[in-house]
């Protein structure tokens, strides 16, 4: 594949998260909907046996260097932070059909054998509620890798409920912008 596109690697508390999206342009590519995985391995229960700089940069290595893709996923999304991995304006990779025309969130954990708990929800929430907003972006198109018909991996594992994490970021976008519930609203 093509040159290593190089990472951000910086993580964010959801309204910081929020904050930085925003200061992005995206002239040059915009996405038009959003793949969620979860990472499978590592586990959840795992995640922080090493800092968060450091999974970056291991990732990092994994994708560019065992991988050789030229990127990964744009977010990994943890219990505690919102980590920015591939760029937000250039095109990641994570699910074969749709590269060139989606934003890959990964869900820290393996939500096949893990509990999909409130932390790891509310964070993911929050960021998508971000990330359709900043693109003025239907959360209903959400889509799950498993739906990807060119993928064969279980992803995200069977505790992620597409229908409520969609009506979950709904329901935020609707509370941070009163009055103006349509989709595509010019988020204040
Ligand atoms: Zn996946």
């Amino acid at each position: 594949m093509s040159e290593w596109r190089g990472i951000v690697g910086q993580g964010f508390r959801p309204s910081d998260f929020d904050r930085y999206a925003r200061t992005i342009s995206f002239m040059n590519w915009r996405p038009q909907f959003v793949v969620l995985h979860n990472t499978a391995a590592p586990k959840l229960a795992d995640w922080h046996s090493v800092s968060g700089q450091d999974r970056m940069l291991n990732l990092a290595n994994f994708y560019q260097n065992v991988q050789r893709w030229s990127a990964g996923p744009h977010l990994f999304v943890a219990d505690d932070q919102i980590w920015v991995f591939t760029p937000l304006n250039i095109p990641g990779v994570h699910s074969p059909s749709w590269n060139s025309i989606s934003w890959g969130v990964e869900l820290v954990g393996d939500y096949e054998v893990e509990p999909f708990g409130a932390s790891v929800r509310d964070n993911v929430v929050s960021a998508l509620a971000s990330l359709h907003s900043l693109l003025g972006l239907d959360p209903s198109s959400l889509r799950l890798h498993k739906e990807d018909p060119r993928t064969t991996h279980n992803c995200p594992g069977k505790n992620v409920v597409k229908a409520d994490v969609i009506q979950r970021v709904l329901d935020r976008m609707a509370a941070l912008t009163p009055g103006e519930h349509q989709l595509g609203a010019t988020p204040t």
